[in-house]
């Protein structure tokens, strides 16, 4: 926690580091192979609307350990669902030759994207290979817990940090991606000035 009350910090992101399973998509049991090939699909709820209202950054990109597909494959995956147009680049950990959680990881995505990592905003469910490694290349990290992931005591109050352990790597903390979408109108893009601290804002 900490820079992230800084309302320059929002004002300075340039891109969008997306996980894929139960992220952007859901991860569902019981299927094999590539999740462009498998019977059904589905969309993570508001997944579209937190793409689209974070279109307003120049450049989103999709990194997955996903071992099953390619960068292509991911994004075909994501057009059955309607959210491959907002996305500008599909990394997999099989490509990148890294995994998450090493922080490598995010490293080399953010030279990939062409972004230093400080510009970059990571999203995940997973709080070990999403938010802490991210974190601790210096990207601003929100994680929107899978149900049941965030129990009492590791979860702060919606909009900011909770106060011990990995969970502090979080700089802000979601229910959903509905959510999301609704906080992002309030992170200033392109030198719009912002309306203050987003992770401080209580509940809204
Ligand atoms: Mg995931």
């Amino acid at each position: 926690m900490g820079r992230t009350s800084s309302t320059e910090l929002w004002t300075e992101l340039k891109g969008v580091v997306w996980d894929w399973g139960d992220t952007l998509m859901r991860d569902i049991p019981g299927n094999g192979g590539p999740m462009v090939s498998w019977p059904y699909v589905e969309a993570m709820p508001g997944a579209a609307g937190a793409l689209r209202a974070l279109s307003r950054l120049p450049v989103q990109c999709v990194a997955t350990n996903a071992t099953d597909s390619d960068g292509k494959r991911v994004a075909e995956a994501l057009e059955r669902v309607g959210l491959r147009r907002h996305l500008t680049h599909f990394l997999t950990s099989g490509e990148l030759g890294v995994s998450k959680p090493d922080p490598a990881f995010f490293r080399r995505v953010a030279r990939e994207m062409g972004i230093s990592p400080g510009h970059l905003l990571s999203v995940g469910n997973d709080l070990r290979k999403d938010i802490v490694p991210a974190k601790a290349v210096g990207m601003v990290t929100v994680w929107v817990p899978s149900v049941g992931d965030a129990g009492p005591g590791r979860r702060g109050p919606e909009g900011t940090s909770a106060e011990n352990g990995a969970a502090a790597a979080a700089d802000l903390i979601v229910p959903n991606l509905f959510r999301l979408a609704q906080l992002v109108p309030v992170v200033s893009v392109g030198g719009n000035p912002s309306r203050g601290p987003l992770v401080r804002e209580g509940g809204q």
